[in-house]
């Protein structure tokens, strides 16, 4: 079977490539190692997504996105204008309308075993395999977006460096069977000056977002809570590093819970398959007790269940790749023109911390860009990176690796190739 495009894992970035890229007219095959599209938007449970004050929420993908997300009541936007407040269940099935809706190929379930270049023809030959069959594939293109680098890898091109610090990974949680009226009732009254809570009741559903963490430097409605919670031996204190609330479109009993944070010792790298696979139990633990102390302590959550548990863990960092330029910290801080820019952000850098206190989240207030070369491999022409593993310093990913940016690198990297496929005809 011969394509224009393959792309390799259908998550945040990989769907908005393929969808670009199909919509486009290539000839586009989506291959999926799991069984749903989404990766950590729906596996993950990460949502809303950020909000971002610029131009790179107003692209052609986000708005397919939020038009096919409105035919299934699956998006609010919130009251400080984020449009992706989005549901994790219902984007499985808005995904796989959007993807058939333009005519890319989708494999579930299956995974490159084998990749070569042919110097002869330029392209690359894939076999891809459920571990019981096995397809022969070729394609002129193909997009590596499954958030480790995976075809880089079998091809044996260069990776940074990796960091000496590292960002935590969480495992997020639904917390369902919750009376969101009395909920927000209490926190409007303990949260009086409103430092991190908003509540939005301008539609039919009650939606509300608060936070705990450990940083002192906030005035966090819900300190008395966690501190009572450890005094009383129902929470540890490392429950407490970071804890955040979402409500979920079409939910209306449910909270989101950016929740727990996995605390790793400093010699521990979740790039360890042993590390990695104790840092799930850990999560569940940690999921039980926050459970449990939501239950106890917070209005509302008397009558209230753990309805799902992340079907992956929710890994922030692990591998960049290295392509034709790496986007530096010094590019987010003191922005740069580029001849061919990718796509513009203002998303700080964000630094999920393994201790107390040295989280870091430094808002540049600045509008950056990424040049397209930052998604183009060093090593192949026709061989791209999009996603969490962008090629890029860990300070610059830490800004960058965030979901409306994933779509951005996604939509870019396919209009690229959509441009040189073009060109390459004439
Ligand atoms: C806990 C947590 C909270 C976050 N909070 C936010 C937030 O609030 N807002 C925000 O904007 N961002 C947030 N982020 C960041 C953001 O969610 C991620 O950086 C981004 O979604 C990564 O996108 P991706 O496409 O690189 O990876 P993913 O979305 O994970 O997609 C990778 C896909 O590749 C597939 N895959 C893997 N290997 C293969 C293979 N060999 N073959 C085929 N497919 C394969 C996977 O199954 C998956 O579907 C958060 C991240 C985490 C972990």
């Amino acid at each position: 079977m011969k394509y224009d495009l393959i792309v390799f894992g259908g998550g945040t970035a990989g769907i908005a490539s393929a969808y670009t890229a199909a919509k486009l007219g290539l000839n586009t095959l989506l291959v999926e190692k799991s069984d749903v599209l989404g990766g950590a938007i729906t596996k993950g449970l990460v949502i809303p997504c950020m909000k971002l004050n610029t131009n790179n929420i107003n692209t052609e993908f986000v708005a397919d996105l939020c038009a096919f997300a409105d035919k299934y009541n699956a998006r609010h936007t919130y009251i400080d204008g984020n449009k992706l407040w989005f549901n994790p269940e219902l984007l499985k099935i808005v995904f796989d309308d959007m993807l058939s809706f333009v005519n890319c190929k989708v494999l579930f379930n299956c995974i490159p075993v084998k990749v070569n270049y042919s110097n002869y023809n330029n392209t690359f030959d894939s076999i891809l395999s459920n571990e019981m069959l096995s397809i022969y594939t070729e394609a002129k293109y193909i997009i590596d977006a499954t958030a480790d680098g995976k075809i880089f890898k079998i091809l044996n091109c260069e990776f940074q460096k990796n960091s000496e610090i590292f960002q935590s990974p969480s495992l997020r949680f639904l917390i369902s069977g919750i009376n969101l009226n009395k909920f927000s009732n209490w926190l409007e009254e303990i949260d009086k000056d409103r430092n991190v809570t908003t509540i939005d009741r301008t539609s039919s559903q009650i939606h509300l977002s608060t936070a705990y963490t450990w940083d002192k430097n906030k005035n966090w409605a819900l300190a008395p809570l966690f501190e009572s919670g450890v005094k009383n031996n129902d929470l540890l204190y490392t429950d407490c590093a970071y804890f955040q609330i979402f409500t979920v479109p079409s939910m209306p009993d449910t909270v989101n819970l950016n929740a727990p944070r996995i605390i790793l010792d400093n010699d521990e790298s979740i790039l360890d398959p042993f590390v990695y696979s104790r840092a799930l139990k850990q999560g569940r633990e940690r999921i039980y007790r926050l459970y449990n102390f939501c239950k106890k302590y917070m209005p509302g959550f008397e009558n209230s269940f753990i309805s799902h548990i992340s079907d992956m863990l929710g890994v922030r960092e692990s591998y960049r790749v290295k392509c034709k330029y790496t986007v530096t910290k010094d590019d987010i801080i003191n922005p740069k023109t580029f001849e061919n820019t990718a796509f513009c952000s203002d998303y700080p850098i964000d630094i999920h911390s393994n201790k107390n206190e040295n989280d870091t989240l430094e808002y540049t207030k600045k509008t950056y860009c990424v040049p397209i070369e930052a998604l183009i491999s060093a090593d192949y022409e026709n061989l791209y990176a999009i996603g969490r593993i962008i090629s890029s310093e860990f300070e610059a990913q830490a800004a960058i690796r965030t979901q409306v940016n994933c779509f951005s690198m996604g939509e870019a990297a396919a209009k690229d190739i959509y441009k040189k496929i073009n060109l390459s005809a004439i």
